[in-house]
Formats: C-alpha cells, structure tokens, sequence
C-alpha cells in the first residue's frame, strides 16, 4: 500500500493523519469527498425506541433525514410497551397507560396515529381519588362539576382550574413544545407562579378539604418527586389541565399501539427500526464517530 504523506511542519496523530499507513481522520476525509459528507449529513440516528425517540426519529425524517432507530429491547415502545404478562389474551401496560398527553402534544396531534391504529378509549370521568372515608374525590372534564363535588373548595377549584382549562391549548403549546418565547405571557404567567411552588404548598394554601388536595396531591404525585420539592406542583398542574382539556384516555389494545402506530408512520416516512444490544451501543458509538454511516440490522 503506497504511504500517505504526513503533514508538513505538524506532528502527532492529531490533524496529522496518525502514523503512516492510517486512514486520515473522518473530517479530513469528508473535505477530501463532499459527496460523502453530503450523504453523512442526511442521516440520522436515534437511541432508544421509546415515544421520545420515535417522535424524533420522526422530526428528522420529516426534515428529510434517512433516520435509523436503534433499540436495545426486543420491542419498540420503551414505557409505552404492553404484553400479556399474566393470562393469554391479557393485554397489560407495562408502564404508562394513560394518555393524556400524546392528546395534548402539540407535535403527536399533528400525527395521522388514528389511520396506524391507535385509539384512545375515553372513561366517564377522566379519574377518581379514592379517600378512607369510601368514598372517591372525583375529577370529571368539566371543570364546574368538578368543583361541585368539592365542598369548601368549590370556589377555589374553579379559580384554579377554569383558567388553566380555558387556555390549555397555548399552555400545552409552550410547555410541552420547543422552548421559545412566550406567545401568551400572560397565561403562561398565571399557570407558572403555581407551577413553581411545590404540591403540597400549594394545596395546603389554595385548599381547606381533603378531597381537593387529595385529588391534587394524586395528579402532582405522577412528578416522581417528592411533594414538597419545587415545581411538583407544574406536574398536578398539567395532568389536572389535560384531564380538564383533553381527557384521560387509554389505549384501546394497550399503550403498545401508540408506540407501533408512531413506529408505522415513522416507516412511512422511510424511516428504520434496528435492534441492537445494549452492549453493542459503546462499540457501534465508538464506530459512528469513526464512519460516516452505521450498519444495523433493520426491519
Ligand atoms: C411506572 C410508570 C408509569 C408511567 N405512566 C405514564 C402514563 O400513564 N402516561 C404517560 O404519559 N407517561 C407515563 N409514564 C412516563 C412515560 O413512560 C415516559 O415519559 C416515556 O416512556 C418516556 O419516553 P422516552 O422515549 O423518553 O423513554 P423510554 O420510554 O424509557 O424509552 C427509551 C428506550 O430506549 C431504549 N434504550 C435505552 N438505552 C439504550 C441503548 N443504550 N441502546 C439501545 N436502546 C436503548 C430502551 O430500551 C427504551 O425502549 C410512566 C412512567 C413510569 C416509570
């Protein structure tokens, strides 16, 4: 093989192409070949088939990427997946299970997900809080009857709530869309100075009854933090407004077929979906920064 020259007056494999004989680095190449570079920069590649990385997958598709899915578990979906894991037949949700928020994103709405399969399969009330009395606090779309069911917080509920409601569609826009400047300061104002409180605060200064801050406490609890941490309060806050706005749905079949339906329009869009093992991830990174395209095997 005939020696590639090494750089004048520069040493070191850093920008020097490395030791005789070796390939020069992938930035070298791709100015040496735009063609190459071209091709590179039309490709995508994403980790993790969860409903995050399918709807990204779907952004740069969208934007004319040829997009590769990479996930290391035997089923797209991540916590969007369902199995039968007690009879045969028994569809459970492995992990999420209501979708009130596929409903209020502003990007899935835009997604023709009915046409790949999935429904979402509304209840009466959207939830209920069961109490130790027997009894159940219970949040119904509308915000009124909600409140009637509230006791002392009737008032404050509907204070609450019914703005959030009114606004949800340029509320969902601003916090679950890119970050940008605010359209609506005003309402994104209004929901932020609770949102940044911690739940338990909040309920225990906005309402007197149990049955408000249990059924406060319930949606906040969905943050995964503690009720007394800052900003739980945005998670009760939102799952309250969705519930209020969009409705609590489910699946019908189970929240796999939102995870399949995202991964069918993803197809249609000339996007793939690769399995690969987990372990195999630091290698094939370790290639991708070493080539410009990644083999995988795809479906
Ligand atoms: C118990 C529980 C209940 C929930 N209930 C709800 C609910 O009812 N409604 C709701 O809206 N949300 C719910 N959520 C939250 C919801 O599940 C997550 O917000 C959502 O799944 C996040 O999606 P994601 O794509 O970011 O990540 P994930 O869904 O976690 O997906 C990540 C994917 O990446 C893959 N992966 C990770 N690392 C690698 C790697 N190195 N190589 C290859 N693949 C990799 C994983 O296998 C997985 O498939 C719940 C969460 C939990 C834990």
């Amino acid at each position: 093989m005939a020696r590639r020259p090494r750089c004048p007056g520069r040493s070191g494999s850093e920008g020097s192409g490395g030791p005789p004989g070796r390939r020069p680095p992938r930035r070298r190449r791709a100015r040496q070949n735009p063609a190459a570079l071209a091709e590179h920069r039309d490709r995508a590649v994403v980790v993790g088939a969860g409903p995050n990385g399918l709807a990204a997958a779907i952004a740069l598709a969208r934007a004319g990427r040829a997009v590769t899915v990479l996930e290391g578990a035997d089923t797209a979906g991540g916590g969007c997946r369902s199995a039968e894991l007690t009879l045969p037949g028994f569809v459970h949700d492995t992990c999420a299970t209501v979708h009130a928020l596929a409903l209020a994103s502003p990007f899935l709405r835009t997604l023709p997900l009915a046409a790949h399969g999935f429904v979402p399969v509304h209840p009466d009330a959207p939830l209920a809080h069961p109490l130790d009395d027997g009894t159940a606090a219970m949040l119904e779309r509308s915000v009124d009857r909600t409140a009637v069911g509230l006791g002392p917080d009737e008032a404050a509920y509907r204070r609450t709530f019914a703005p959030l409601a009114r606004d949800a569609g340029v509320l969902f826009a601003q916090v679950l869309g890119p970050l940008r400047r605010p359209r609506h300061p005003r309402a994104l104002a209004r929901f932020g100075v609770d949102a940044v409180r911690p739940a338990e605060t909040l309920a225990r200064s906005r309402f007197r009854g149990e049955r408000a801050r249990a059924l406060f406490a319930g949606c906040a609890a969905h943050a995964m933090l503690p009720l007394d941490a800052p900003v739980s309060a945005a998670f009760g806050l939102v799952l309250a407004m969705a519930a209020h706005a969009v409705g609590w749905p489910v699946a019908r079949g189970g929240s796999q077929r939102l995870a399949d339906a995202l991964a069918a329009h993803l197809r249609t869009l000339g996007g793939t979906i690769g399995e690969i093992s987990r372990q195999s991830w630091n290698m094939m990174y370790g290639i991708a920064m070493m080539t410009p395209t990644i083999s995988a095997t795809c479906t």
